[in-house]
C-alpha cells in the first residue's frame, strides 16, 4: 500500500477520502485555495498545500500546481474525488508522467468516456442500447433544431462535456428551442470550457438507475448492484438509493451485464459508474434502459453501495491503483437497504437558490443517536459549526446516509435524523428531502425524475398547520423563555394582571408578512390562537444551554422543537425547518408597499444578461436579469407590475450580495 496520499479536492469528499487514507496508516496531504483555508478538511489533513486564490480555475483545476504540491510534499498518489480534475485525462496523463500513482482509471479509458457524444458511439458500437438522438460534429443551430425535430419533441439539449446536471436543457417545443440552446451553451462554456451539445430524446417518465462497477490491472471487472438516483433537482441528484426498487433478478443481470460491457469495451480500471435512463412507466424491463453516459470516478452517492456491500470503495480504489486485486464477485454480497440525502445550502422554495456564509448553527446531532438495531446512520459532512459555506463552489455541504434492513425502516430512519438537525443562518434543503423521503410515490417505489419538480411546492415550504404549529412553538418558547430569564420584546403580554389568566401576545415578521400569536389558559386548558383559528395546545419546555427544548401537542398532533438564542435573535428549528423569531418592523413593511422597489443580487455572481430595459414595463414574474452564482444560472423575475426606471447592471460583470441591480416603479395612474 502506498505511505501517502494529495486529495485534489475539497469538502466532504476531500475528508471522505482522507478518514479511508487514516485508517490504512497513509499520510494525507489536502490542496486548498484561499476560500478553504479554515475549512475542516484542511484542519484535519497531516499536511496542507495552498494552490490558489477561490475561483476553482485558479485552484483546484489548476493541474500543474496540485502535481508541484505532491512532488514538494512526497506524495505517492493522487486521488481526484468528483467534480473538478476527476475527468480530465490530460491531468491523470501528467500525474502519471510526474511519477505518481493516479487513483483513477486509465486515461484513455477517461478519453473514451469523457465526451458524452463519443462515448454514446461507442456504446452503441459494442452492442448497447442508447437513447436516441444527435450526437454528430455539426454543431449549427440549424442542424441542431432539425435533429430535434426529427428526433420528436419534447428532447434534451445535453453539453457533451457536461456533468452535474449542467448544460442540460429540457425542450418541448420547437419555438423554444433556440433559447434553450444558447442557454445551454452558455452554461456549458462557463462550467467546461466547452459549449459543443448533443440532442436526444426525452424519455417520459424517466427513471435514473446506475451500476457501481470496478476493474483491475488482472483483467478482473466486477459489479457492485445498482442504485437508484431518481429524486433529482435541475436534473442532479439529491437522494439515492440502493439497491433500486422493483428491481427484479433478470433486470438487475440485463444492466449489470451491459455496464460490464461498457467498462470492458474501454479497457476500464479503478472504480466507476454506468449511467442508464430507465423507463419507469410500469415495470422495469430487461428492454427498457439506455445508456446515458459513464462517470470515470467515484461518484457522490458511492455510501450508499458501502453499506450494502459492507465494502470499504475507496480502501477497493487504493488497493486497485496500488496493483492490488479485486474481490471475486461471488465475494460482493447485497444486504439490506441504503438510502442518501444530499445536503446543499440552497432554498428550494427560492427556485433552489444558493446560499453561503457563517454556519453558526450546523447541529447534527440526530445521526449520532443511539439507533434500534439493525440501523445505521452515517454523516459525510463538509462542515462543522461555525465553518462557513463558500459561495464559490458546489452548495452540497453533506450527505446523509441511512441503511437499515428494509427499505421503509431505512428511509424512516434518515427522515427523523434530517427533521432534528439544527442549521442557520446558511439556508439548506432539509424540509425537503425530509419531506421526499415520505412523499407516497417515493414510498411506493415509482418515482420518476420529475417528482421534485411536479411536487416542489408542497415539499419546500410548510403547509398551513405546520407553519402554525411552528409559530405556536416559537411563542412558547420565548414564554418559556422570559419567565425564566430577562425581559423580552416580543412579549407584548397584559401581564400587569398577575391574578388574572395568563395570557401573552407575540407578533412575528414572517418574510414581510406579521403574524400574532396569543396564548392564552382558562380553565386548565391553554389555547393559541392566529388569525381566526384557535388550537388547543399542550407544550412542555426545559432549558438548555442558549435556548429551550419544546414538546408536546397542538390540536392533537405531537410537536417538537427548539428555540435557541442566537446573537441575531432567536430562531426555532423544528422538522428540519429553521424560522427566525423577529419581530416586525413597521416601517420596513410599509417601506415595501410603496414605489422604488430594487432588485437586488441575492448572492456575489456574474451577471450573464440583463433582459430589462428602463423604461420598460413588466408584469410580475418577467424575467428581468440571468446571473449566476454558485456554478448555477439563476432568474431574477420582477416582483410585481411597475415600470423599469433604473438598470444598474451590465452583463459579464461581477455583482456582490446585495447590489441593486434594477429598480422599479410604479406603472403609472
Ligand atoms: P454524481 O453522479 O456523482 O452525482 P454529478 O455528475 O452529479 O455526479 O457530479 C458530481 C459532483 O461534482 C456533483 O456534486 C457536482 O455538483 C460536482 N461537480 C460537477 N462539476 C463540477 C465542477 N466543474 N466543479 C466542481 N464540482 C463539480
Ligand atoms: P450529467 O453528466 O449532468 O450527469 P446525464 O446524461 O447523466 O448528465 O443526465 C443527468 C440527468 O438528466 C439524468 O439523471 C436524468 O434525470 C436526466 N436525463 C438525461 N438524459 C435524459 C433523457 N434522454 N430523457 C430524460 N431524462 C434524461
Ligand atoms: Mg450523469
Amino acid at each position: 500500500m502506498f505511505a501517502s496520499i494529495l486529495i485534489a479536492n475539497r469538502g466532504e469528499i476531500s475528508r471522505r477520502i482522507m478518514r479511508t487514507a487514516r485508517k490504512l496508516g497513509l499520510r494525507t496531504v489536502a490542496v486548498y485555495s484561499d476560500a478553504d483555508a479554515e475549512a475542516a478538511f484542511v484542519r484535519e489533513a497531516d499536511e496542507t498545500v495552498w494552490i490558489g486564490p477561490a475561483p476553482a480555475a485558479e485552484s483546484y483545476l489548476k493541474g500543474d500546481r496540485i502535481i508541484e504540491a505532491a512532488l514538494d510534499t512526497g506524495a505517492e498518489c493522487i486521488h481526484p474525488g468528483y467534480g473538478f480534475l476527476s475527468e480530465n485525462a490530460d491531468f491523470a496523463e501528467a500525474v502519471g508522467k510526474a511519477g505518481l500513482a493516479w487513483v483513477g482509471p486509465p486515461p484513455s479509458a477517461i478519453r473514451a468516456m469523457g465526451l458524452k457524444d463519443a462515448a454514446k458511439a461507442l456504446m452503441e458500437k459494442n452492442g448497447l442500447p442508447v437513447t436516441p438522438g444527435y450526437h454528430g460534429e455539426d454543431q449549427s443551430a440549424k442542424t441542431l433544431k432539425a435533429a430535434a425535430k426529427k428526433i420528436g419533441y419534447p428532447v434534451l439539449i445535453k453539453a457533451i462535456a457536461g456533468g452535474g446536471g449542467r448544460g442540460m436543457r429540457r425542450v418541448a417545443a420547437a419555438e423554444d428551442f433556440d433559447a434553450a440552446l444558447a442557454s445551454a451553451q452558455r452554461e456549458a462554456l462557463s462550467n467546461f470550457g466547452d459549449d459543443r451539445v448533443l440532442v436526444e430524446k426525452f424519455i417520459e417518465s424517466p427513471r435514473h438507475i446506475e451500476v457501481q462497477i470496478f476493474g483491475d490491472s488482472h483483467d478482473n471487472y466486477v459489479h457492485f448492484f445498482e442504485r437508484d438516483c431518481s429524486l433529482q433537482r435541475r436534473r442532479q441528484k439529491v437522494i439515492e438509493e440502493a439497491p433500486a426498487p422493483g428491481m427484479s433478478l433478470a433486470v438487475r443481470k440485463a444492466m449489470t451485464d451491459a455496464a460490464l460491457m461498457a467498462a470492458k469495451a474501454v479497457g476500464y480500471r479503478n472504480a466507476g459508474t454506468v449511467e442508464f435512463i430507465v423507463d419507469g412507466s410500469g415495470v422495469l424491463r430487461p428492454d427498457g434502459f439506455w445508456f446515458m453516459e459513464m462517470n470515470a470516478r467515484l461518484q457522490v452517492e458511492h455510501p450508499v453501495t458501502e453499506l450494502i456491500t459492507g465494502l470499504d470503495l475507496v480502501e477497493l480504489q487504493l488497493k486497485v491503483a496500488n496493483g492490488g486485486k479485486l474481490p471475486a464477485q461471488s465475494d460482493i454480497k447485497l444486504k439490506g437497504h441504503a438510502v442518501e440525502a444530499r445536503l446543499c445550502a440552497e432554498d428550494p422554495a427560492r427556485g433552489f437558490l444558493p446560499s453561503s456564509g457563517r454556519l453558526d448553527v450546523f447541529d447534527l446531532s440526530t445521526f449520532f443517536d443511539d439507533m434500534p438495531g439493525g440501523v445505521t446512520l452515517r454523516l459525510d459532512s463538509a462542515v462543522e459549526e461555525g465553518d462557513v459555506v463558500p459561495a464559490d463552489y458546489d452548495s452540497m455541504i453533506a450527505k446523509a446516509i441511512a441503511h437499515a434492513t428494509t427499505r421503509d425502516s431505512a428511509l424512516d430512519a434518515l427522515g427523523q435524523a434530517l427533521r432534528g438537525a439544527e442549521i442557520w443562518p446558511v439556508a439548506t434543503n432539509v424540509a425537503m428531502l425530509a419531506n421526499l423521503l415520505d412523499h407516497p410515490d417515493f414510498r411506493e417505489g415509482v418515482a420518476t425524475t420529475n417528482l421534485v419538480e411536479v411536487d416542489l411546492k408542497e415539499l419546500a415550504q410548510p403547509d398551513d398547520a405546520e407553519f402554525a404549529d411552528a409559530l405556536i412553538l416559537g411563542a412558547a418558547g420565548l414564554r418559556y423563555l422570559k419567565r425564566n430569564a430577562t425581559a423580552d420584546p416580543w412579549d407584548m403580554a397584559d401581564g400587569f394582571r398577575i391574578n388574572a389568566a395568563p395570557r401573552s401576545t407575540y407578533l412575528f415578521d414572517t418574510g414581510g408578512e406579521t403574524r400574532s400569536v396569543k396564548l392564552e389558559a382558562a380553565d386548565g386548558v391553554e389555547r393559541a390562537y392566529i388569525f381566526g383559528d384557535s388550537f388547543e395546545i399542550d407544550v412542555e419546555a426545559a432549558l438548555i444551554a442558549n435556548g429551550v427544548i419544546l414538546s408536546g401537542v397542538v390540536d392533537g398532533a405531537e410537536v417538537l422543537g427548539v428555540v435557541r438564542q442566537l446573537s441575531d435573535g432567536p430562531v426555532l428549528f423544528s422538522r428540519g425547518r429553521a424560522l427566525a423569531l423577529r419581530s416586525p418592523e413597521f416601517a420596513h413593511a410599509l417601506e415595501g408597499l410603496v414605489a422604488g422597489d430594487d432588485i437586488r443580487a441575492p448572492m456575489p455572481g456574474k451577471i450573464l444578461e440583463v433582459k430589462a430595459t428602463p423604461g420598460q414595463d413588466v408584469k410580475k414574474g418577467e424575467p428581468l436579469v440571468v446571473m449566476e452564482a454558485m456554478k448555477m444560472e439563476h432568474t431574477l423575475l420582477a416582483p410585481r407590475d411597475g415600470r423599469i426606471s433604473e438598470v444598474a447592471v451590465v452583463a459579464g460583470t461581477q455583482t456582490a450580495e446585495g447590489a441593486a441591480l434594477v429598480r422599479l416603479e410604479q406603472l403609472p395612474e
